[in-house]
């Protein structure tokens, strides 16, 4: 029998990378975990959620203080945002949650770890400077990076992205946002509430393209209302840098062209791969653009190389990279054969208000042709929204025929974290009943699921059929009021 060095070695140390190596070393795999970057934590904690994130409340309290009178309060006098500060800010929330991710950490955890640029010799082998390592399984974590897409004139324009966008040396008086995906949209609200002039360039006819129109739209008029500019519907022909900024031509869904000037152009178009140098194809791992291809147990056409995470291009999200590990170590460490399932894979869009998902949406089921009811609630009918001044958005549960939740959507204030309800509600396949019948504390956001689910279950309980059958058995006397 071949002996490899390692049980398992892992290309990448980001969300997926990190949870494969955890769990696979505490399980007693001998474990090698390679990163390029001298660091742990991958793009979300460099480059992604953690500094958007921090990103974002700062320019909620930034937007809070522009609206204080309308709390009641005295107006602030605002002064202009100096961004090294809002960096610094983001720095040190990174490097809190660095320590966690630490190499020492991993270290303690049984973790062997290696920087550089790791490159297939044969598909048990990868060379590291110069120097071979084996091992039994791999598991390919790699990532992606932004996408950027092939515009005349880009190649020798200035740009940034989601990498420099978080360590801008000021704040950019005016931006083009190229892409209206979650992160375009969740920064051009950001960017807008701190002082910058945003337009966002779409090239489909609505943003965040893979929610239902209506809340798509109903963020868009929010971040309107805030002041951002979209162009839907728009092409991008040509950018070039001009005295004083940059420049990019635009085809418009009215069919003209338009000329937009910026100081700085954040492309947001997209993500691919990250799976250059890796030399896969000479160990016949399969990929296309999107990412490494593999089945549901998270294995390559190479039964022992997994891949997990952002770099199989299908749902990039921290949590899914993180789910994927996980299915990465039953089957390859634990032996248990364990499948990836997405039914209620949810997610959230930062932007204020949140937009949160899970199951089914209207366009989802429609394409699936599954047939389905429809229930909406308001978030001005709820109190505690309306105490918080926060009384936009609305929650719309789809029902199957047989009245089980197959998805919510929730545009409102702390969508993402409304949605865990039904994320337990869903995976435990707990019925509405129970949801509507559970105590909610009063006065809460979270109230709203529960008046979902008894706004459909009183239309049964209070029907005529219940009225008639209450009036014949106990002799109720009917209505008291005409
Ligand atoms: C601006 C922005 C905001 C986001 N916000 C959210 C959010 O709010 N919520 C959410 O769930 N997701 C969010 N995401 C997505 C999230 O960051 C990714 O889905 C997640 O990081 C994917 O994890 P991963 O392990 O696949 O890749 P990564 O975390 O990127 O890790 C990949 C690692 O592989 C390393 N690597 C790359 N190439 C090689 C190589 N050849 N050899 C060795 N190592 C290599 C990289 O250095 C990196 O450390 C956001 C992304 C961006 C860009």
């Amino acid at each position: 029998m071949a002996v490899y060095d390692f049980d398992i070695g892992i290309l990448g140390g980001g969300s997926a990378g990190l949870t494969i190596a955890s769990g696979s070393a505490q399980l007693g795999a001998k474990t090698l975990l390679i990163d390029r970057e001298p660091r742990l934590g991958g793009d979300c904690l460099h480059f992604g959620c953690v500094p958007s994130k921090t990103l974002i409340m700062t320019s909620r309290v930034r937007h809070l203080m522009n609206n204080a009178a309308g709390f009641g309060l005295p107006g602030v006098k605002m002064t202009p945002v100096n961004f090294p500060d809002v960096s610094a800010r983001i720095r040190s929330v990174i490097d809190t949650i660095q320590k966690h991710d630490s190499p020492e950490r991993f270290c303690n955890l049984g973790v062997r770890v290696e920087f550089g640029d790791p490159a297939f010799i044969d598909d048990h082998t990868i060379r590291l400077d110069g120097r071979p390592y084996t091992a039994k399984n791999w598991a390919i974590a790699t990532g992606s990076s932004p996408l950027i897409p092939p515009i005349q004139g880009l190649e020798t324009t200035p740009f940034i992205t989601n990498r420099e966008l978080f360590s801008l040396g000021h704040l950019p008086e005016s931006m083009i946002i190229l892409g209206g995906g979650p992160i375009g949209i969740e920064m051009s609200q950001a960017f807008c509430r701190l002082g910058t002039k945003v337009t966002v360039v779409q090239h489909g006819s609505q943003i965040l393209p893979k929610e239902d129109k209506d809340m798509a739209d109903y963020v868009m008029q929010i971040l309107h209302a805030e002041g951002v500019v979209f162009y839907l519907d728009s092409q991008i022909i040509s950018a070039r840098d001009s005295i004083g900024g940059r420049e990019v031509d635009v085809s418009t869904a009215e069919g003209g062209t338009i000329t937009l000037r910026a100081k700085v152009i954040l492309i947001a178009t997209g993500r691919t791969p990250n799976i250059a140098g890796l030399r896969l194809e000479s160990i016949g791992v399969e990929s296309d653009k999107k990412g490494i291809k593999v089945d549901n147990r998270m294995r390559t056409g190479r039964k022992h190389i997994y891949a997990a995470g952002d770099v199989t291009g299908r749902y990039q999200f921290t949590h899914a990279a993180g789910y994927e590990g996980g299915i990465v170590v039953s089957n390859a460490i634990f032996h248990l054969p364990r499948k990836a399932d997405y039914t209620f894979l949810p997610w959230c869009t930062y932007t204020d208000p949140e937009l949160a998902s899970i199951g089914m949406n209207e366009k989802r089921a429609k394409e699936a042709g599954i047939s389905y009811s429809l229930w909406i609630e308001e978030f001005r009918d709820n109190d505690r929204s309306l105490a918080e001044g926060e009384g936009t958005g609305k929650l719309k549960m789809l029902l199957d025929q047989g009245g089980k939740p197959i998805g919510i959507q929730i545009l409102g204030a702390h969508a993402g974290e409304l949605i865990s309800e039904w994320v337990a509600a869903m995976n435990g396949n707990v019925k509405l009943m129970t949801i509507a019948g559970a105590v909610h504390p009063y006065p809460t956001l979270a109230e709203i699921n529960k008046k979902v689910a008894g706004a459909y279950l009183s239309k049964k309980i209070f029907s005529d059929t219940v009225k008639k059958g209450l009036a014949f058995f106990f002799d109720l006397k009917g209505r008291a009021c005409g």
